[in-house]
């Protein structure tokens, strides 16, 4: 195999490993004689693995059983609005923090189906922290406090986990799910979508406390009712059975690592050095408050922008790929999920220090 360090924000690299797996299983996955793409999910097969990969996901994340897991499509996007749709009444206000493009988002849904109370917006510093919680102002009776752990684009992860003070806490954990251990008891809703840590787009995860379910509106449609999935195992109608065999694969794979103890240490060291590197040189800079610096997601600028196309196509030629910046920040971005490896990050620092030497 000739693979390059993707370092794209998602959809995001996947294990050799489970790639490897993936390609012996295609033509007859589990002795059905056929691939997982042409298996019934109603197959005894199917349901069993469907069965593992939940087994597997509760093990690594330590979900207790008086939550549900459950596998919707259409991402997280869907969930700005199933988040609302399930935990919402007619009437009611949503608190919600404001700390990046993808919590904006959040917001504009949810406003379609609810009144939203922004607690706190840190777009006075272009979202390069996370505002202090003692400033937050949350409504007296929110129906739920909405936060996003880890803002992709900007780069910015909550250093803590907010004080519901007694709502449930929902939080989009879709580029910060399985990079380290997380207290679930803490939520009432997780959710996030598959193309960062999980395995392909095409799945969602959403993890439920139980005693929100059943609360949709009525005219919520039944494919975005919580209640729903959860009742039919998430396959009240054909669920996109190829990404959730992957998704399964990649938790087996994490669980061969060692959990998620394991996987944040090397995580914790990816990141630790990339951000060294960085801080090392005026010729390249990361503006998040270092207290919230994502470890996911690497964003920095070059100190002569006009050098960031060189920078791009250079990187390119030496086998790191996707490392532009999202077009509404420019810079640079190196996305070091679960799967990126070690020798990824430090074949990007190596390169980095080279480019600066030549153009510096
Ligand atoms: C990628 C991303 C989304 C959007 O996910 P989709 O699956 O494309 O809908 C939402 N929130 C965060 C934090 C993300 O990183």
């Amino acid at each position: 195999m000739s693979r390059v360090y993707n370092f794209s924000a998602g959809p995001a690299v996947i294990p050799d490993a489970v790639l490897e797996r993936i390609r012996q299983d295609i033509p007859d996955w589990n002795s059905t004689g056929m691939s997982i793409m042409e298996v019934s999910h109603r197959s005894r097969e199917f349901v069993e693995a469907a069965a593992k990969a939940e087994q597997d996901l509760r093990e690594l994340l330590a979900i207790p059983d008086q939550y549900s897991v459950l596998f919707p499509q259409g991402g997280a996007t869907l969930q700005f609005a199933m988040v609302p749709l399930n935990l919402a009444a007619d009437g009611d206000t949503a608190d919600y923090v404001l700390t990046g493009s993808w919590s904006k988002k959040a917001i504009e849904e949810a406003r379609k189906f609810c009144t939203v109370n922004v607690v706190a917006d840190s777009s006075d510093r272009k979202f390069t922290y996370v505002p202090a919680e003692d400033s937050w102002r949350r409504s007296k009776d929110a129906a739920y406090l909405h936060y996003c752990a880890n803002e992709t684009i900007a780069g910015v992860e909550f250093p803590f986990i907010p004080d519901s003070l007694g709502v449930p806490l929902v939080c989009d954990m879709s580029s910060t799910i399985l990079s380290r251990p997380v207290d679930v008891t803490q939520f009432g809703v997780i959710y996030a979508g598959a193309q960062k840590n999980i395995g392909p787009a095409g799945i969602t995860l959403v993890v439920v406390r139980k005693d929100l379910l059943k609360k949709a509106r009525s005219i919520t449609p039944s494919l975005l009712d919580y209640s729903v999935y959860d009742q039919s195992d998430s396959m009240s109608n054909t669920p996109p059975v190829f990404t959730w065999y992957v998704a399964g694969l990649v938790f087996e794979h994490l669980l061969s690592q060692g959990g998620l103890e394991a996987v944040a240490r090397v995580n914790e060291r990816k990141a630790k050095k990339l951000y060294a590197a960085i801080d090392a040189s005026d010729f390249f800079n990361n503006p998040v408050e270092e207290n919230c610096r994502s470890r996911m997601n690497v964003p920095f600028v070059l100190a002569d922008p006009l050098l960031d196309a060189k920078f791009i196509v250079e990187a390119g030629m030496a086998g790191l790929t996707n490392l532009e910046g999202h077009r509404s920040v420019g810079g640079m971005r190196a996305s070091i999920y679960n799967a990126m490896p070690e020798a990824g990050v430090d074949t990007l620092i190596q390169f980095m220090r080279e480019f600066e030497r030549t153009n510096g």
